[in-house]
């Protein structure tokens, strides 16, 4: 349910100087208390705010579920994207087992000479590569990545929620954000198990 601009106002006030009369709070807001009423009652209804016989409104420090739902369900991948870490594709095995280190993350994108990016290398990867007869030295991180097609990748103002499916469906730690720039997939974000981790701390604070 959406709380509409005077639902909003109300609960401002409550919040702030509850416990308080109905009338107090149409003084604050130059309405009349019955204009407020039927405010005052969705708000009772839906579990913001309660009301006590001569003294008054307080809130509940409650959030309805449908509220915190619709919350999450706003949530864009622009909000919460964090930096990318971005390698050439001819960077070597150690190179890139070094840069994973110093960035602290994960999972590393790669990129051709075009700033488009052609792979993905996570941590497995990287392991991987270190265990047959490869000179990590000098085996380029382009034999052990996931390539295109079978990259996920996601848009800034795609909904979170969107993002957070797929990384259990597909059972991925992360998913590059993507500017498309002409035929180009340009990184510009990372969207991380962390970051909706700390969605959930935040809502739930
Ligand atoms: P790890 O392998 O360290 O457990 P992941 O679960 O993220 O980390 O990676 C599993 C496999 O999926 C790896 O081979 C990796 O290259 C690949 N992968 C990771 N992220 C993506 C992505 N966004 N799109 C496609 N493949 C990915």
């Amino acid at each position: 349910m959406e709380l509409n601009s005077r639902q909003e106002k109300i609960l401002k006030i409550v919040k702030q100087h509850g416990p308080i009369t109905g009338s107090k709070i149409a003084e604050q807001l130059s309405l009349t208390r019955a204009t407020l009423r039927p405010d005052l009652a969705i708000l009772t209804m839906s579990g913001y705010l309660d009301a006590r016989p001569r003294v008054g409104y307080f809130y509940t420090g409650k959030e309805p579920a449908e509220v915190l739902t619709s919350k999450i369900r706003n949530i864009l991948v622009r909000d919460v994207q964090s930096l990318p870490i971005v390698i050439k594709e001819d960077t070597s095995i150690y190179e890139a087992i070094v840069k994973m280190f110093l960035e602290d993350v994960g999972t590393l994108y790669a990129i051709d000479d075009d700033r488009d990016l052609v792979g993905v290398i996570s941590r497995k990867d990287l392991l991987k590569g270190t265990m047959g007869k490869n000179d990590i030295e000098k085996t380029p991180v382009s034999i052990i990545m996931t390539r295109k097609p079978h990259i996920t990748t996601c848009y800034p103002n795609d909904l979170l929620i969107y993002a957070a499916n797929q990384l259990i469906e597909k059972q991925i730690d992360s998913i590059p954000v993507i500017d498309k720039d002409a035929d180009k997939d340009i990184v510009i974000g990372r969207i991380t198990k962390t970051n909706i981790t700390k969605v959930f701390v935040n809502l739930m604070e």
